[in-house]
């Protein structure tokens, strides 16, 4: 054990020997990494004059350790003082500079903004995204360590003719790529310019479930492709080293000025510079030195990166580029001679990556899906050629947008051709994540993580004996395969069987409940509100053409109709006469055609095998004419439904009593204690009764006796209200009570059976 020791510490210092100042620059990075999480103040510069008088003081005995003090005081109080620009004070600031990338708008409609102030960049999350190059004057104050503006950004210049030729040149690649009108076109923009607002829900969950985001946004071996290939195609001109890299740099500041200096953009430039340096230099050069001195740069440029994912995803997946895929390469030539090496890096390069940073990402999230990274594997051949014929179609369009006739015709053909390759990731991401197992039951965090490093260990212990030709690799790499297989079929949500009425879908906190109507046939009664889960739902629950009835229009029940229509019809929406021409029910209307009934209290219709009374809320005759009044008053109108909240919107939820071979249920919406208490009035027992409000307190103890029945569920997930509270749960009675968050999908039967997707032990008190 002791000799061991001694070997690896005298590996160690021979290491150090040769490469002296990458150690140095390992140690400098690291250093740097750290003092950007730990974000000291302002203060912190006072440290910089004693380390570098400490490291002159060194530098006559200890020279190395001399120089690195120096060099870490030096990048370190360019740190700070990035970070201070960054942050900012804690007041209320105004920030004034130019816009320089921005990114896709969230849900709410923010986006954050990469500003380029006197100081250096800044981030600011802003309500309004002016267009790239405008500079803008804003309000801001500290959050965390970015900037918040709760007005809308003045702009002072609109953007100059460079900035406008470079709108005019995404705008151009997105309209060429559309043109070919497949789901390829909308990823192209995506995969080349990070241009992702072509892109659907669906696509963008496909991708997320199979690990291929990375792809969906310009990504650093994006950067990194368009780069060496610019060096490359300078050294078969006859370019020298230098040339070949100053090439390659170039190219890549070109390029991701054209992308946006968001961090991401910035991080990818950074990895990629790195890689042409080693590959463009051609030997003489220590890859440890440039990877370290790159994070040093980045970090101390734009210290932000050091909390991102991102990030680390990236140094992890260069390194292992840098360092693995040669070695690997070199192997592989050997043994298949007759393969051309651009196609195994093709291969190998991607893959090499992927397993780099799956530690990284399961220690993040355990549940990676099971065809990740066979998904990435055939995705990886056409992501260089998309990239590449993207950029080309780029080049095109760029010159031609200058004025050089013809040009701009000629970039749709590499448009049109780079969409086709883009249409294969998007056709693998689709197929893949369709298949069992992609999103994978794994079990949640700790546990999940520890299960999941500790099985990736073993693999990789397994796969080292293996390459190491011993024998006992194999059953190591067997019982890693087993066990995994086994947490997965032990923790997989069990399907419904196919005589199910009426399913409660897991779809977090909100609500889905599906009626099954026979044949594929069914009807949707909320949509939670994210779009997977009530895919998945509907999936399981074997439903193809269906109609869909909102209780009311808040997000836990209707924002996630976009997965409910993939590959699946919808025929009619169903809403409460009150909320009739709102505008979260036009957007539905108009996403997905469908047409719109409405009904209220009093009305009973027979949905083909079920009888359905709706029980609440009466027709307001004022709500029609209030909406139609609205139209010169929007501001009035936006003011009124600030002030009322959604208490209105709960309390006009509709409410159904389902009649269905024999099995009766209520499905309650959110209703509150007042009108839970006058549908009791006259409300016959039911076997099923699904908890209204999520299990919330505000409830009316006479409506849960009055429906007296024999088996409660509650539509449930992760939430800060309380839900379900005790009460709730107390108010069913002596009967079990299933949760959706415990149980998964709950499934019933005729007869008030149930089965639960996960095992709960039945009764949920
Ligand atoms: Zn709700």
């Amino acid at each position: 054990m002791r000799d061991r020791w001694r070997a690896v510490l005298n590996w160690a210092r021979s290491a150090a020997k040769v490469w002296p100042g990458s150690v140095r620059l390992l140690i400098c990075a690291l250093g740097l990494w750290i003092t950007a999480l730990v974000a000291p103040g302002p203060w912190a510069l006072l440290a910089a004059p004693p380390l570098v008088g400490l490291g002159f003081l060194c530098l006559r005995r200890h020279h190395h350790l001399g120089v690195l003090l120096i060099v870490f005081a030096c990048l370190f109080s360019v740190q700070t003082a990035m970070l201070g620009a960054g942050r900012g004070t804690e007041e209320v600031t105004d920030v004034e500079g130019i816009v320089v990338g921005h990114s896709q708008p969230g849900a709410s409609g923010w986006s954050r903004l990469t500003v380029l102030t006197s100081t250096g960049l800044t981030e600011v999350l802003s309500p309004s995204t002016p267009s790239d190059g405008s500079h803008v004057s804003m309000r801001t104050e500290a959050l965390d360590d970015i900037r918040i503006s709760s007005n809308e950004a003045t702009v002072l210049r609109t953007p100059n003719r460079l900035w406008q030729w470079r709108g005019d040149l995404r705008m151009q690649l997105r309209q060429d790529s559309l043109a070919s009108g497949h789901s390829g076109g909308a990823l192209l923009p995506g995969l080349v310019v990070g241009d992702t607002e072509p892109q659907d829900a669906r696509m963008e969950d496909d991708m997320r479930v199979v690990s291929l985001t990375h792809i969906s946004a310009v990504s650093g071996s994006n950067v990194t492709i368009v780069s060496l290939g610019a060096g490359l195609l300078a050294g078969l001109c006859g370019a020298g080293p230098r040339t070949r890299v100053g090439l390659g740099v170039l190219t890549c500041m070109g390029y991701v000025f054209v992308v946006g200096f968001e961090p991401s953009a910035i991080r990818a430039a950074g990895m990629a510079i790195a890689v042409a340096f080693v590959f463009l230099r051609g030997g003489g050069i220590s890859p440890v030195a440039v990877m370290s001195s790159t994070v040093c740069i980045l970090l101390t440029v734009v210290p932000v990166l050091a909390t991102s994912v991102g990030f680390v995803l990236s140094v992890v997946s260069t390194a292992a580029i840098m360092f693995v895929v040669p070695i690997i390469l070199r192997r592989l030539s050997l043994r298949l001679s007759m393969v051309p090496a651009i196609v195994l890096s093709a291969l190998i390069v991607p893959l090499v990556a992927q397993l780099a940073c799956t530690p990284v990402l399961v220690a993040i999230d355990p549940r990676i899906g099971l065809w990740s990274v066979a998904a990435n594997a055939l995705a990886a051949p056409a992501v260089l050629p998309a990239t590449v014929l993207g950029f080309l179609s780029l080049v095109c369009g760029g010159v031609g947008l200058v004025g050089v006739p013809g040009l701009l015709w000629c970039a749709q053909l590499p448009a049109w051709l780079g969409s086709l390759c883009a249409w294969w990731i998007v056709a693998v991401a689709r197929i893949c994540a369709g298949l069992p197992g992609a999103a994978l039951d794994w079990p949640e965090p700790p546990w999940g993580t520890l299960a999941a490093l500790g099985l990736l260990i073993v693999l990789g212990a397994g796969s080292w004996l293996l390459v190491r030709r011993r024998l006992w690799g194999v059953p190591v790499v067997v019982l890693c395969i087993c066990l995994t297989a086994l947490i997965i079929v032990v923790g997989r949500t069990k399907p419904p069987a196919h005589d199910w009425l009426v399913m409660i879908c897991d779809v977090g906190q909100g609500s889905a409940t599906l009626i099954n109507l026979g044949e594929g046939r069914g009807l949707v009664i909320d949509t939670g509100k994210d779009p997977k889960p009530v895919d998945v739902c509907l999936d399981e629950g074997g439903i193809e053409e269906f109609d869909l009835l909102i209780s009311h229009f808040d997000a836990d029940h209707s924002a996630g109709y976009a997965g409910t229509t993939w590959s699946r019809t919808l025929h009619r929406l169903w809403v409460s006469t009150n909320v009739s021409g709102g505008e979260a029910m036009h957007s539905i209307v108009e996403d997905t055609g469908a047409e719109v009934v409405t009904t209220a209290r009093g009305r009973t219709f027979d949905a083909g095998g079920a009888q359905i009374e709706v029980l609440w809320p009466p027709a307001r005759e004022t709500a029609g004419a209030e909406e139609n009044a609205g139209a010169e008053e929007t501001a009035g109108a936006a003011e009124t439904a600030k002030t009322e909240g959604t208490e209105v919107r709960n309390d006009d939820s509709l409410v159904l009593r389902v009649e269905q071979k024999g099995l009766r249920y209520l499905v309650p919406g959110d209703i509150g204690e007042d009108e839970q208490f006058i549908v009791a009035q006259n409300l016959e027992p039911v076997d099923l009764l699904i908890a209204p409000h999520h299990g919330s307190s505000d409830l009316s103890e006479d409506f849960f006796t009055a429906a007296g029945a024999r088996l409660g569920a509650i539509s449930v997930g992760e939430n800060s209200y309380g839900h379900p509270t005790p009460r709730a749960q107390r108010a069913f009675g002596p009967v079990p009570v299933l949760r959706t968050d415990l149980c998964g999908t709950i499934a019933i039967y005729a007869n008030a059976q149930y089965s639960t997707g996960r095992s709960c032990g039945g009764d949920g008190q």
